[in-house]
């Protein structure tokens, strides 16, 4: 089993790079966030109850993620392994993988922590630009990687969005709630021999390069 964990601020990159570890690695990613943004997009209930704490930036509460996270490592696809993107995101929700996992016979292998300093952060989320039409997900950045016309898809033509949560305030938000909740988690899995670096700052590709060396680190973790 490869069970991997990437930890990072919010703008570091790790749903960049989880998308071609999955390739690499032919695992799943699992991204809390892209589950719960779905959910709001359907007007599901789950939807309804986390759309405000989403668009302000804060965490949706520990229960609500750690239900979503068990239901979904117990899906079939799970079977060898799984790439973690977002969560967990707080010690309460590490414990409760822990136990989980554990419960299974199985436990993290290996925890990719994507580095890069706050201001570096704010201009990437705030100048990020998703594509609307999830099939494509295509990402661009309007200084550092525009589409030709303005808004518009270079891939599938369709219209591009700006997070709500992207947006300056948010991304400030974010950040403090970051530090505050989610990097203690180094610590965690870093007393626990499982934390890798990694240095988040230049092009995606470049960033993938130095995650593959992090996952040479990796007891059962790739690209022998
Ligand atoms: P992301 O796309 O991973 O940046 O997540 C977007 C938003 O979803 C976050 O700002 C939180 O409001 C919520 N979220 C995603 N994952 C978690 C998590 N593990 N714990 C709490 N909230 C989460």
């Amino acid at each position: 089993m490869t069970n991997l964990i990437l930890l990072g601020p919010p703008g570091s990159g790790k749903g960049t790079q989880g998308e071609r570890l999955e390739v690499e690695l032919s695992l799943p990613r699992l991204s809390t966030g892209d589950m719960l943004r779905e959910a709001v997009k359907k007007g599901t209930d789950l939807g309804r109850q986390v759309e405000p704490i989403m668009k302000s930036g804060s965490l949706v509460p520990d229960e609500v993620v750690v239900e979503i996270i068990a239901e979904r490592i117990g899906q079939a696809d799970c079977g060898k392994g799984f790439i973690l993107d977002g969560f967990p995101r707080t010690i309460p929700q590490a414990e409760a993988l822990e136990a989980m996992l554990t419960e299974k016979g199985t436990a993290v292998t290996g925890v990719l922590n994507i580095a890069v300093p706050d201001q570096v952060l704010i201009d990437r989320c705030v100048g990020r630009r998703l594509c609307s039409n999830k099939e494509c997900g295509a990402i661009y950045h309007v200084k550092s990687n525009p589409p030709a016309q303005d808004n518009v898809c270079d891939r599938c033509g369709s219209e591009l969005l700006h997070r709500s949560d992207d947006r300056a305030e948010a991304v400030e938000e974010r950040l403090r709630n970051y530090h505050r909740q989610t990097e203690p988690l180094e610590d965690f899995y870093s007393s626990r021999g499982l934390l890798h670096e990694v240095d988040g700052v230049g092009s995606p590709h470049e960033v993938f390069e130095r995650t593959l060396e992090a996952l040479r680190g990796v007891s059962g973790g790739c690209c022998e």
